[in-house]
Protein backbone atom coordinates (compact mmCIF):
# COMPACT_ATOMS: atom_id res chain seq x y z
CA UNK A 1 0.00 0.00 0.00
CA UNK A 2 1.11 3.33 -0.80
CA UNK A 3 2.35 5.50 2.00
CA UNK A 4 1.32 8.84 1.10
CA UNK A 5 -2.22 7.10 1.01
CA UNK A 6 -2.01 6.18 4.51
CA UNK A 7 -0.70 9.01 5.39
CA UNK A 8 -3.49 11.04 3.53
CA UNK A 9 -6.45 9.29 5.31
CA UNK A 10 -5.15 9.17 8.52
CA UNK A 11 -4.58 13.30 8.30
CA UNK A 12 -8.33 13.12 7.43
CA UNK A 13 -9.69 11.44 10.40
CA UNK A 14 -7.11 13.21 12.83
CA UNK A 15 -8.07 16.81 11.48
CA UNK A 16 -11.90 15.75 11.72
CA UNK A 17 -11.72 13.98 15.12
CA UNK A 18 -9.61 16.99 16.25
CA UNK A 19 -12.64 19.06 15.40
CA UNK A 20 -14.95 17.03 17.03
CA UNK A 21 -13.10 16.89 20.13
CA UNK A 22 -12.65 20.69 19.79
CA UNK A 23 -8.87 20.13 20.60
CA UNK A 24 -6.50 22.54 18.32
CA UNK A 25 -4.22 20.73 15.94
CA UNK A 26 -1.24 22.27 17.88
CA UNK A 27 -1.82 20.96 21.03
CA UNK A 28 1.00 18.68 22.35
CA UNK A 29 -0.01 15.05 23.15
CA UNK A 30 0.99 15.16 26.43
CA UNK A 31 -0.93 18.25 27.24
CA UNK A 32 -4.22 16.57 26.87
CA UNK A 33 -6.61 16.27 29.55
CA UNK A 34 -7.87 12.33 29.88
CA UNK A 35 -11.15 13.76 29.20
CA UNK A 36 -9.88 15.62 26.32
CA UNK A 37 -7.92 12.04 25.24
CA UNK A 38 -11.53 10.12 25.80
CA UNK A 39 -13.24 12.53 23.52
CA UNK A 40 -10.64 12.61 20.61
CA UNK A 41 -10.70 8.78 21.47
CA UNK A 42 -14.38 8.04 20.56
CA UNK A 43 -14.06 11.00 18.05
CA UNK A 44 -11.96 8.88 15.77
CA UNK A 45 -14.05 5.73 16.56
CA UNK A 46 -17.08 7.72 15.35
CA UNK A 47 -15.42 8.57 12.20
CA UNK A 48 -13.97 5.49 10.85
CA UNK A 49 -17.29 3.64 11.59
CA UNK A 50 -18.94 6.11 9.86
CA UNK A 51 -16.28 6.08 6.88
CA UNK A 52 -16.84 2.67 6.65
CA UNK A 53 -20.34 2.77 6.58
CA UNK A 54 -20.15 5.06 4.13
CA UNK A 55 -17.37 3.68 1.72
CA UNK A 56 -16.40 0.26 2.20
CA UNK A 57 -13.93 -1.59 4.51
CA UNK A 58 -10.44 -0.60 3.15
CA UNK A 59 -8.98 2.96 3.66
CA UNK A 60 -7.25 2.92 0.21
CA UNK A 61 -11.52 3.70 -1.16
CA UNK A 62 -11.62 7.11 0.71
CA UNK A 63 -9.39 8.52 -1.78
CA UNK A 64 -9.92 8.85 -5.35
CA UNK A 65 -7.19 8.85 -8.26
CA UNK A 66 -6.38 12.82 -7.14
CA UNK A 67 -5.99 12.55 -3.56
CA UNK A 68 -8.93 13.67 -2.78
CA UNK A 69 -11.85 12.28 -0.54
CA UNK A 70 -14.28 9.85 -1.86
CA UNK A 71 -16.97 8.41 -0.54
CA UNK A 72 -16.56 9.82 3.17
CA UNK A 73 -16.40 13.29 1.97
CA UNK A 74 -20.21 14.32 1.90
CA UNK A 75 -19.40 13.90 5.91
CA UNK A 76 -16.59 15.91 6.66
CA UNK A 77 -16.96 19.04 8.72
CA UNK A 78 -13.46 20.87 8.15
CA UNK A 79 -11.27 18.73 6.21
CA UNK A 80 -11.30 20.25 2.46
CA UNK A 81 -12.98 23.42 3.86
CA UNK A 82 -10.24 25.78 4.70
CA UNK A 83 -12.23 29.84 4.16
CA UNK A 84 -15.56 28.02 4.57
CA UNK A 85 -17.34 28.79 7.65
CA UNK A 86 -17.78 26.42 10.65
CA UNK A 87 -20.22 24.32 11.04
CA UNK A 88 -20.92 25.38 14.87
CA UNK A 89 -19.83 28.77 15.14
CA UNK A 90 -19.90 29.83 11.31
CA UNK A 91 -16.68 31.75 11.75
CA UNK A 92 -13.87 31.00 8.20
CA UNK A 93 -11.65 27.40 9.43
CA UNK A 94 -8.32 28.08 9.45
CA UNK A 95 -5.70 26.12 7.65
CA UNK A 96 -2.28 25.18 9.45
CA UNK A 97 0.76 23.35 7.80
CA UNK A 98 2.49 21.23 9.88
CA UNK A 99 5.44 18.27 8.83
CA UNK A 100 4.17 18.41 5.44
CA UNK A 101 0.83 17.89 6.32
CA UNK A 102 -2.00 20.02 6.12
CA UNK A 103 -5.06 20.28 8.92
CA UNK A 104 -8.06 22.74 8.72
CA UNK A 105 -9.32 24.05 11.98
CA UNK A 106 -11.83 26.44 13.91
CA UNK A 107 -9.80 28.95 15.76
CA UNK A 108 -12.99 29.35 17.89
CA UNK A 109 -14.28 26.44 18.53
CA UNK A 110 -10.54 24.23 18.66
CA UNK A 111 -8.81 25.79 21.83
CA UNK A 112 -5.33 25.03 22.56
CA UNK A 113 -4.46 23.86 26.07
CA UNK A 114 -1.19 24.06 27.50
ZN1 LIG B 1 -16.15 27.10 14.99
Amino acid sequence: MDQQIVVGVGNIYITEALFMARIHPLTPANALSSSSLSQLVSAIKQILRRAIAQGGTTLKDFLNTQGKPGYFKQSLQVYGRSGQPCQRCQKPLNVLSLCQRTTVYCQVCQVKSE
